[in-house]
């Protein structure tokens, strides 16, 4: 007998967990949290209900009953991985290469802790046994390298849960592939992840009239290209660290443009990780040891000659450029929930900076999670990691897909 248990992220984005387990075998899948606490004792936040109430993975003084137990990341962002922070460091924690390797990249650059855990590296396609369940990755598209969507199998019935997921990145291709795999295995439950169902913005209508072959990343890319062009002014951009792909893409087009952009020092750090052989321009505030280093005096002088990477902990050093343009490629703050986007607004209110985003989002469009759910074809669909998962649920009923709505801490029994 198989239990399925959901320990969160049902009505949030992020934080979703859930728990699989057969006999003395138990997997969990991805570790987030959804909100930042002000405190890190464990006892406090599994009472505060902030991690998911499995004392035994936190507090040395539990034990677990499980003999083969493991934790699989679908990918590095923070709402699937920020309870690591926590965990014992003897349980093992899956990543795909591609994963572990960004991981150390960010810890070796100082943009991500350096926890204490028992890391194991997973390859894709190749299943992992722990004890009596089984764990694949498929490789997929989402806006970080390493994403992985999960295939849980105790051998009977198979499980899958997407990760993040989108149909218009670099990587359609690999969700295609690990569709098409889940469908011929008739999944028992996929859990996909819904975000888009949580905002109001999509008309939808626009659900039947899917354009399949856009890629987003690239037209990202040519907005960035087209504002090179056009722009007098430094061009200054905000892009999130842990987006590799759109970091190179932005790096290519700025150096093709005849703009290079000059990084912040970590930034640039990690740029070489991936890029070994190129020259990376690195932000230098006092001396000029390297030729790679430029200065803000520099970059006034030839404004047509740079752009600059920016990140929101250093925006009041771009109170040394004489002017900018602030182009938005999702780095944090991201939007108006956040109070920081307030103070970004204003901040270039104030150095008379324009202000444009230019980004793209990681997550599938209402019309792409229906057709990922079509696509899969599974006995039953979750829709989590939304706000509104019953929008979903609803949107999926309507097209003739089962779904259902789980409870959290439930225990689901697989026959
Ligand atoms: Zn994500």
């Amino acid at each position: 007998m198989t239990f399925v248990k959901f320990l969160g992220g049902l009505n949030t984005i992020g934080g979703n967990i859930v728990q699989i387990s057969q006999n003395d075998s138990r997997i969990i899948t991805d570790f987030g949290l959804t909100q930042q606490s002000l405190t890190s004792d464990v006892k406090i936040l599994l009472h505060e209900h902030v991690l998911p109430p499995i004392p035994d993975l936190f507090l040395p003084e539990f034990s677990s009953s499980y003999t083969h137990q493991a934790i699989f990341i679908s990918h590095l962002h923070l709402d699937h991985t920020a309870a690591l922070a926590y965990l014992k460091p003897d349980v093992p924690v899956y990543m795909s290469r591609e994963t572990y390797e960004l991981y150390h990249h960010l810890v070796e650059v100082g943009l991500a802790a350096n926890l204490k855990l028992d890391l194991q590296v997973f390859e894709p396609n190749v299943p992992v046994k722990i004890g009596d369940l089984t764990v694949t990755g498929f490789a997929s598209d989402h806006d970080i390298p390493g994403i992985c969507s999960l295939l849980i199998s105790d051998g009977k019935h198979y499980f899958a849960h997407s990760g993040d997921v989108r149909l218009f990145g670099d990587h359609y291709e690999n969700v295609k592939k690990w569709a098409k795999k889940f469908k011929q295995l008739n999944l028992d439950l996929f859990m996909l992840e819904g975000t888009s169902f949580s905002f109001p913005d999509e008309d939808p209508k626009e659900i039947d009239q899917l354009q399949p072959d856009v890629n987003r990343e690239v037209e990202c890319g040519q907005r960035f290209a087209q504002l090179l062009k056009s722009t007098r002014s430094v061009p200054v951009v905000n892009l999130y660290p842990r987006n590799i792909e759109r970091l190179l893409r932005f790096q290519a087009i700025a150096a093709a443009n005849h703009r290079p952009i000059v990084w912040e020092p970590a930034f640039a750090h990690l740029l070489r990780h991936y890029l070994p052989t190129e020259r990376i321009l690195e932000l230098a505030n006092e001396s000029l040891d390297q030729s790679f280093q430029v200065s803000w005096e520099q970059i006034n002088q030839q404004p047509n000659h740079y752009a600059v990477q920016n990140s929101f902990p250093n925006l009041n050093e771009l109170g040394n450029l004489d002017h900018f343009s602030y182009l938005h490629a999702d780095g944090g703050p991201l939007g108006d929930y956040d109070p920081d986007y307030q103070r970004l607004k204003q901040f270039l209110i104030d150095q008379k900076a324009s202000f444009e985003r230019i980004g793209t989002s990681g997550h599938a469009s209402k019309a792409e999670i229906v057709k990922v759910a079509k696509m899969v074809n599974a006995k039953e669909t979750v829709v989590w990691h939304s706000f509104e998962p019953q929008k979903a649920e609803s949107e999926l009923e309507s097209r003739g897909l089962a779904t259902f709505l789980p409870e959290l801490n439930c225990k689901y029994l697989f026959k």
